[in-house]
C-alpha cells in the first residue's frame, strides 16, 4: 500500500486589481483600404484610421501580474468600459480558477444578445491575462500548462501582400522569400465585376516568387453578395495551386461556405471574424471549412480557443491561428497557444502594416524584449513564464487613451 501523500502547503493568490488599458495610434497619412471588406473604400477613415488594442493587466496580492489583449478594430474604450464594469467579479478570486471565471464572465451577457463582439473580446483579454498569471505563478511557459509542446517550431507565413502597385507587391513578395519565408498570403477581392484582374494579380506574384513558395489568398469577405464569383475565383486559385482561399464570403453565411466547400477542392479557411466554440461547432459539423482560424483575443481567450482546438481536431480540421494586426501581446500568447495544438497548421506572422510609412508600434515597440523570432521560415516559441511578455510602459503611456 502506498504511503499517504504528504499534504502540501496550500498556495493561493487573490486578484487585487484589473486594469484595462486602451491604446490607439492614429495613422497620419491617407491610406487606401488595405483589404477588400465590403464597402472598404468608404470605411477606410473609420476602420483603418489607426492601430488599436485594449490590454488587460491583472494584479495579485503576491505581486505577480498577468497581461492579456482584447482584439479591437473600433472604439478601444468600449472594451475598456466593459472590463471596468465586470472587474468587481474578479476581485478577491484566485486567478488560477480561470475556466470557472470564464463561465462566470460569459454568464453576465449570454442571454442578452452579447455573446459575440465587444463583450467576448473583453473577456478574451481577461482570460489571456489569467493564463499568463498561471504561467508566471508556476514559472512555466503557457504551452506547458496547455499540455506541452507539439512542435519544435512553428511553420509560419508572411501576412500579407496588400493592394499596391504590382511591381511594388512583387518586390515585397521576393523580399519575404529572401527573408526566409516559405509561405505568404495575398489579399484579393478588389475587382468584383472583373475578378480576372485579381486572378492575374495572383499569377504575377506566383511568377515573381516561383513554385517553391506556398501562396494563400484572403478575400476578407469581398464576395459576400456573390457566391458565384467566389466559386469562379476559387476555381482559378485551385488551378494555380493556391494553398487556401480565406474568407471568400460573409462569416455568417454558413450555407454559402458549405456550397463552396462542396464545389471546390482548394481549402476554404475562415474563423477570424467571431467564432466561439459554439460558432466553430456549426461550421465544423457541416464541413463548411477546411481550415479554422480563430483569434484568441476575439474568440474567447485561451480557454475558448482551446475548446475550439479540441473540437476541430475531433473533426480532423487543422487550426491556423489568426493574429492579423493585433499587438505584440496577442502575438506572444498565440505563439504559446499554437505550439500546444496537435492540429496546428501554420502561423500568421504579420509583415505588412496598414500604412507603409507608419508601421504599427503596438506590434513592433510594445515589449521590452520582442518575442518573435523567425528562423529559416519557422517561428521559434520562447521559453519564458506565462506568455513571456514585459510591457514597455513608456510605449504604453505614449498611446494610452485618456
Ligand atoms: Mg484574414
Amino acid at each position: 500500500m502506498n504511503e499517504p501523500a504528504p499534504s502540501l502547503p496550500r498556495r493561493r493568490m487573490k486578484i487585487t486589481k484589473v486594469e484595462p488599458i486602451s491604446l490607439f495610434v492614429p495613422i497620419e497619412d491617407e491610406i487606401d483600404a488595405p483589404v477588400a471588406v465590403p464597402h472598404a473604400a468608404d470605411l477606410t477613415d473609420v476602420i483603418f484610421s489607426g492601430y488599436r488594442a485594449t490590454l488587460v493587466r491583472i494584479e495579485t496580492d503576491i505581486g505577480l501580474c498577468g497581461v492579456g489583449e482584447c482584439m479591437v478594430r473600433l472604439a478601444p474604450t468600449a472594451t475598456r468600459a466593459v472590463i471596468e464594469d465586470i472587474a468587481s467579479l474578479l476581485i478577491g478570486r484566485d486567478p488560477l480558477d480561470r475556466e470557472a471565471i470564464w463561465e462566470l464572465l460569459f454568464g453576465v451577457m449570454m442571454n442578452r444578445g452579447h455573446n459575440r463582439g465587444f463583450f467576448v473580446e473583453a473577456i478574451s483579454g481577461i482570460d489571456i491575462a489569467l493564463w499568463d498569471l498561471a504561467g508566471r505563478f508556476l514559472d512555466l511557459p503557457l504551452y506547458t500548462l496547455l499540455g506541452g509542446r507539439h512542435h519544435e517550431r512553428l511553420d509560419a507565413y508572411a501576412s500579407s501582400l496588400r493592394f499596391r502597385a504590382l511591381d511594388e507587391v512583387t518586390a515585397q513578395a521576393r523580399g519575404f522569400r529572401d527573408a526566409g519565408f516559405k509561405a505568404m498570403k495575398i489579399k484579393i477581392g478588389r475587382n468584383l465585376t472583373e475578378p480576372q484582374l485579381d486572378i492575374e494579380f495572383v499569377k504575377a506574384i506566383r511568377e515573381a516568387v516561383g513554385d517553391g513558395v506556398r501562396l494563400m489568398v484572403d478575400a476578407n469577405c469581398a464576395y459576400s453578395e456573390d457566391v458565384a464569383t467566389a466559386l469562379h475565383v476559387g476555381r482559378a486559385m485551385q488551378e494555380m495551386g493556391i494553398f487556401w482561399f480565406e474568407e471568400p464570403i460573409a462569416p455568417n453565411d454558413i450555407d454559402g461556405y458549405v456550397h463552396l466547400a462542396d464545389n471546390l477542392d482548394i481549402r476554404i479557411a475562415a474563423g477570424e471574424a467571431d467564432f466561439m466554440s459554439f460558432g466553430a461547432r456549426d461550421f465544423l459539423r457541416r464541413r463548411a471549412i477546411d481550415v479554422i482560424q480563430p483569434n484568441i483575443s476575439r474568440a474567447g481567450g485561451i480557454t475558448e480557443a482551446r475548446r475550439i482546438g479540441a473540437m476541430s481536431r475531433a473533426f480532423h480540421i487543422p487550426y491556423a491561428p489568426h493574429t492579423g494586426s493585433c499587438s505584440a501581446v496577442c502575438l506572444a500568447a498565440t505563439l504559446q497557444f499554437a505550439v500546444s495544438l496537435p492540429n496546428f497548421l501554420t502561423f500568421e506572422f504579420m509583415q505588412s502594416d496598414w500604412s507603409k510609412s507608419q508601421p504599427n508600434p503596438l506590434r513592433h515597440d510594445l515589449l521590452i524584449e520582442p518575442v518573435e523570432k523567425l528562423v529559416d521560415g519557422y517561428m521559434e516559441v520562447p521559453e519564458r513564464p506565462g506568455i513571456g511578455v514585459d510591457l514597455n510602459m513608456d510605449v504604453v503611456d505614449r498611446y494610452r487613451v485618456a
